[in-house]
């Protein structure tokens, strides 16, 4: 056998279960601050406060504003309310958004993060920052934007809507699914991968008939911690790019698109890496990987189509352009009238073979 990898891990220190969030305080102490902010989108506000008033004068106030995309006049508002308050951490409470302000304040004035993760997103364990400013999205690396503590505590994921589950742990699945085929992937990751997907496949059809399972909610965010991980870990490829794209250029809700669009970037991949999705494929129990993620998706009632998302049509080339426009590794390679169809396919929400 030959075998040759680099495996670098992630240095986020991860405190799982249930009850988690009790440890907070003393997490705050150990990264030896003391003045906590504590971030929200306006939807979990409330969640916030009761947060940081259970936390006392370790607490020094809320900052609920963050929304998707990261924009950078949202981070600028974040960043005075921190200097106001002098605070010297943030308290990230909630998903990618909430998250991505976390990263986007570690970056522009070095705040440590510690992240309550309530979606499946997986952004926390990633040191990967997505800002948006003047309508354009731009993505930066770095270690400063890796939060230092996440904190997965299932009990507050029983909250998050079913839909909202059913997307966000596709989302979750899509990044390792690219995983599995990422040119720089390594025995551990591929692991971390399937174990990841195999979670997720299990604890999402009980969400779904019962979204307070805790035992369903603990393995689903157990596989989200798993595939955000290897999203950190290695490279991703044409469903990434794609769901930038038509997430970025088009306004198309992150993790629906992400939902839609994996049956597709993965029957289209699959044609030149069917044996590194047959272990998906198998445990769907399908002939590839892409109809078993398609069946499994409509299976849970996740939304099949982008027209279904509000794309439209008379879109489809200039997406599918904008795809083309900077060179990357896919297994199988990137040619226009494929990826023209792909979108096209997705958009009707046809099965894939
Ligand atoms: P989100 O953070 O936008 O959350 C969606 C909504 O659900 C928000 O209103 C939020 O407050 C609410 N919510 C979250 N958890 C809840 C809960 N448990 N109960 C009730 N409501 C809850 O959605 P998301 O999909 O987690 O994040 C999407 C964003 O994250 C995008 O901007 C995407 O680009 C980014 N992202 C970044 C990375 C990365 O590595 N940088 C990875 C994944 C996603």
């Amino acid at each position: 056998m030959t075998l040759s990898f680099t495996y670098a891990s992630s240095p986020a220190r991860i405190l799982f279960g249930c009850g988690t969030r009790a440890r907070l305080a003393d997490e705050i102490g150990r990264l030896g601050r003391g003045r906590a902010l504590v971030l929200a989108t306006p939807f979990q506000r409330a969640d916030a406060e009761a947060l940081a008033s259970s936390l006392g004068s370790l607490a020094v106030g809320v900052f609920a504003g963050a929304t998707m995309h990261t924009p950078v006049d949202i981070t600028l508002q974040a960043a005075a309310v921190f200097e106001e308050q002098g605070a010297d951490c943030v308290i990230s409470l909630g998903g990618g958004s909430t998250i991505g302000l976390g990263k986007a304040l570690a970056r522009r004035i070095g705040a440590d993060q510690i992240v309550i993760a309530t979606t499946y997103a997986g952004s926390e364990v990633t040191n990967i920052l997505g800002e948006t400013e003047n309508g354009l999205k731009t993505t930066v690396r770095g270690p400063d934007i890796l939060p230092e503590t996440v904190i997965y505590d299932p009990e507050l994921t029983c909250g998050l809507p079913i839909g909202m589950s059913v997307t966000s742990g596709l989302n979750a699945m899509a990044h390792a699914v690219e995983a599995l085929y990422a040119h720089d992937r390594n025995p551990i990751t591929t692991m971390m991968a399937m174990e990841g997907i195999e979670a997720l496949y299990k604890a999402l059809p009980v969400i779904v008939a019962k979204p307070d399972n805790i035992a369903a909610r603990t393995q689903a965010l157990y596989g989200s911690w798993l595939c955000g991980s290897v999203l950190g870990m290695v490279s991703m490829a044409l469903h990434h790019k794609l769901c930038h794209t038509i997430g970025g250029s088009f306004d198309m809700p992150h993790a629906d698109t992400h939902a839609v669009l994996l049956p597709h970037t993965t029957a289209y991949t699959e044609v030149g890496a069917a044996d590194l999705l047959k272990p998906v494929a198998d445990l769907f129990e399908a002939p590839t990987a892409g109809a078993g993620l398609y069946d499994f998706a409509a299976s849970i009632g996740a939304p099949l189509s982008l027209a279904s998302l509000g794309f439209a049509e008379a879109d489809i080339a200039r997406a599918a352009d904008l795809a083309m426009l900077t060179p990357y590794y896919n297994p199988r390679p990137i040619e226009s009238e494929g990826i023209k169809l792909l979108i096209r396919r997705a958009w009707e929400g046809t099965r894939p073979c």
